[in-house]
């Protein structure tokens, strides 16, 4: 078996198809690869960095370390892409560190404007090979909008689960994916205009689904 789920606490494996949360002990579990079993080498990585085509996964900086990442057929990858950000080069920073030579990463440049984007192309991805109908989430913004984001690109789901409440920014971007939101709309400042959008989808009175 190329990967396992492994006990962070107590070593116990499990099957990377079960569908578990934690080990019986109650520890963490993390994704095990078998690293002997899988031929990898940085000219492999280094030579996907520029990879093009037309599968958004090529050019994912998250899905070229796929082997590291999860052991799933390509075609079931879910991105949009995500990952391989831009460093940006700060002469002022570097003086201000006492640096030659100091970059920042500008992680909001993922879909979504979050580094979520980069666990949400993985899990999204996994719930789809694992034939989920639906997603959902807990989240205060920017998961719940990539968990959205990510959903909308699957045809099979049905839709996305927002429980929380996610800032107007986020909760716009989580609209336009098509979530439905078990909101806690009384408990967060919205405009007006998006305010009474939502009590209407809540009131079933208007429909959350993107496609329908
Ligand atoms: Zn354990």
């Amino acid at each position: 078996m190329v990967a396992v789920l492994r006990c962070m606490e107590c070593g116990n494996k499990y099957p990377l198809e079960e569908t578990r949360f934690r080990c019986d002990c109650g520890g963490l579990l993390d994704v095990s690869h078998d690293l002997g079993s899988l031929r990898l080498s940085r000219g492999l990585f280094d030579g996907r960095s520029c990879e093009c085509g037309p599968e958004p996964w090529r050019r994912s900086g998250v899905w070229r370390f796929r082997e590291l990442v999860l052991p799933v057929d390509e075609d079931l990858i879910v991105s949009r892409p995500e990952g391989g950000t831009p460093l940006y080069r700060s002469p002022a920073l570097a003086r201000w560190v006492g640096l030659a030579w100091f970059a920042v990463k500008h992680e909001g440049e993922n879909p979504t404007g979050s580094f979520k984007d980069r666990g949400m192309t993985v899990g999204v991805t996994w719930a789809k090979a694992m034939g989920a109908k639906a997603v959902a989430c807990a989240s205060t913004g920017n998961t719940a909008a990539s968990m959205a984001a990510y959903g909308a690109l699957t045809p099979e789901a049905e839709g996305d689960f927002d429980a929380a409440a996610p800032g107007p920014g986020y909760l716009g971007g989580s609209l336009r994916s098509g979530t439905l939101f078990l909101e806690l709309l009384e408990r967060v400042s919205l405009p007006p205009g998006l305010r009474s959008l939502l009590e209407e989808i809540r009131a079933g009175r208007r429909s959350w689904r993107k496609r329908s």
